[in-house]
C-alpha cells in the first residue's frame, strides 16, 4: 500500500536500530501478580499494582453495583453533567483519606499533573523541575508557558542557586516526583520545602508511587516525610496501589475550586466512570483500613533486598531512609552491612519502596536481560530513553503485595543468573 507518510518507514527503522523501537503485546493477568504472555504464564514484576487491588473482588463488586445502577460511560464532563454520585462520594472519601477540606478528579494522573501546573502558573512565572520528574510533570511546564529551570537530579544547590535569581518573577513554583518512577528513589522534600519557604516558592508532590505504599497512613511520602502542611499542592493517581483509574488532588477548599474553574482537562474530558469511581472509592478505604496490605508489601520489598545483598555483595543504601519494616535493629544492621559492600554504578543504590532498577547501559543490554528473565519465568520491564535519560537503560523491578514468596525467590534467583553482579 502506498504510504501517505513518506518519512515514517525510515524513522521507524532508524527506532529499532537504535534499539529503541517498542513492540506491542497482549497481556491476560492472572491472580497472585503473576500474567499470561503468549501462552506463558509470568510473575508480573512490571505492574504498578502494588497492593494487588487491581483484583481485589470488593473493587470488582462496588464498580458492578455502578455499572448495574447508570450504565458505563459519565455522558458529559464533570462541569457539565458527568459528575454522579459516585463522583461525589470518591471525592469525599479522598479528602477525608487525605485529611483535607475537599478534592477534584481527573481523568489519569498525567491529566492532573498536565492540567494542575497549567491552572498554577504562566508566560511571569517560573517553575524549577527535577530532570527527572515525570513526563506528565515535565508537559505540564511546558504547556504553562512559565520559565522552565531544570535542574539535576536531587541537586539542591542547583536549584537553591537557581532560586536566588528568581526574585523576579511573579510566582516561583518547584515540581517534583515523591517517588522517581524510574529509580524508585525519594525527593528530598523537607529540604526541598525549607528552599520554598525561604525563596517564597510553592512546592507541587506527585504522589503517583507514593498513596497507598508511603506513610503510616499510606497517605504518601509527604506523610512519611512529615511534611503534608508545607506542600502546597499534592496530586495523586488512582492507578498505581488504588488499582483503578483517574488522577485527583486533594487540597484547601480555594485550590479545589480554583481547578474546578481551570484546569482544562478536567473541564474538557469526560468525567470518570461511575463504576471506576465505586471501585477506587472502595480501594481507598481498604487503604485505610487494612494497613496489613501496606505491610506485606513492605516485607516483600525488605525480602527481596535482602535476598539482592546478601547473595550478591551489592548495593543497596538506605543510610537515610531506613526500610519501615523490621526492628530498629535489623535495620541497623543491615545499614552496616550495606556500608561494607562496594557501590558498583551498575545497580542503582538509592532506591526505597516497591521500585529497585538494575541500570544495565545500554538499551539492548536491558532487553536481552529482559528476554532471559522472561525464560526464567519472571517480566521486568526492560527501560530505555526517551523514558530514562541515554546511557541508563535498565531493568526496572516492581513489587507488589500480590506477590507470594515463591514469586520474589524465582524473582531473586533468575536475577542472580541473568545479570552481570559485580
Ligand atoms: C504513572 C505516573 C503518572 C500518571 O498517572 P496515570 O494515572 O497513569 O496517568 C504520573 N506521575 C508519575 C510519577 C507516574 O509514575
Amino acid at each position: 500500500m502506498r504510504t501517505l507518510i513518506p518519512w515514517m518507514p525510515a524513522e521507524l527503522n532508524a527506532l529499532a536500530d537504535a534499539g529503541l523501537r517498542r513492540g506491542r503485546r497482549v497481556v491476560r493477568p492472572l491472580p497472585g501478580g503473576a500474567c499470561e504472555i503468549d501462552g506463558q504464564q509470568l510473575w508480573n514484576f512490571a505492574s504498578n499494582d502494588y497492593l494487588g487491588l487491581a483484583a481485589d473482588l470488593r473493587l470488582a463488586e462496588a464498580a458492578k453495583a455502578a455499572l448495574s445502577e447508570v450504565g458505563v460511560g459519565a455522558r458529559a464532563s464533570a462541569l457539565v453533567t458527568g459528575r454522579t454520585v459516585w463522583h461525589a462520594r470518591l471525592e469525599e472519601t479522598l479528602a477525608r483519606f487525605e485529611g483535607q477540606e475537599a478534592a477534584i478528579l481527573f481523568p489519569t494522573g498525567y491529566a492532573a499533573n498536565v492540567g494542575t501546573i497549567a491552572a498554577l502558573i504562566e508566560d511571569q512565572d517560573v517553575v524549577f523541575c527535577d530532570r527527572l520528574n515525570h513526563a506528565s510533570l515535565i508537559d505540564g511546564c511546558r504547556l504553562s508557558g512559565a520559565k522552565l529551570r531544570v535542574f539535576r537530579h536531587s541537586e539542591l544547590e542547583t536549584l537553591k542557586g537557581e532560586l536566588q535569581k528568581a526574585g523576579g518573577f511573579r510566582r516561583r513554583l518547584i515540581v517534583t516526583d515523591a517517588v522517581f518512577s524510574m529509580d524508585g528513589d525519594v525527593a528530598p522534600l523537607r529540604e526541598l520545602c525549607d528552599l520554598a519557604e525561604r525563596f517564597d516558592a510553592e512546592v507541587l508532590v506527585d504522589e503517583a508511587h507514593g498513596t497507598g505504599v508511603f506513610g503510616e497512613q499510606g497517605r504518601g511520602v509527604c506523610e512519611h516525610l512529615g511534611v503534608e502542611n508545607r506542600v502546597a499542592v499534592r496530586v495523586g493517581t488512582l492507578s498505581k496501589a488504588v488499582g483503578t483509574l483517574g488522577g485527583f488532588v486533594a487540597g484547601p477548599q480555594t485550590l479545589i475550586d480554583w481547578l474546578w474553574n481551570k484546569a482544562r482537562p478536567q473541564v474538557f474530558s469526560t468525567a470518570l466512570p461511575p463504576a471506576i469511581c465505586a471501585a477506587a472509592t472502595a480501594a481507598i478505604e481498604i487503604i485505610q483500613y487494612e494497613p496489613d496490605l501496606r505491610a506485606k508489601l513492605w516485607r516483600n520489598c525488605e525480602f527481596v533486598r535482602r535476598a539482592l545483598v546478601k547473595g550478591s555483595g551489592v548495593f543497596f543504601r538506605s543510610d537515610e531512609r531506613p526500610l519501615r519494616t523490621g526492628s530498629q535493629k535489623d535495620v541497623q544492621e543491615q545499614n552496616a552491612d550495606l556500608k561494607k559492600t562496594p557501590d558498583p554504578v551498575a545497580w542503582y543504590g538509592n532506591s526505597v519502596g516497591p521500585i529497585i532498577s538494575i541500570v544495565l547501559g545500554e538499551p539492548e543490554a536491558a532487553v536481552a536481560a529482559q528476554r532471559k528473565l522472561e525464560e526464567r519465568g519472571c517480566l521486568v520491564a526492560a527501560i530505555r530513553p526517551p523514558t530514562v535519560p541515554q546511557g541508563t537503560s535498565r531493568l526496572r523491578i516492581s513489587l507488589s503485595a500480590a506477590h507470594d514468596e515463591v514469586a520474589l525467590q524465582n524473582l531473586v534467583d533468575a536475577l542472580r543468573e541473568v545479570v552481570p553482579i559485580p
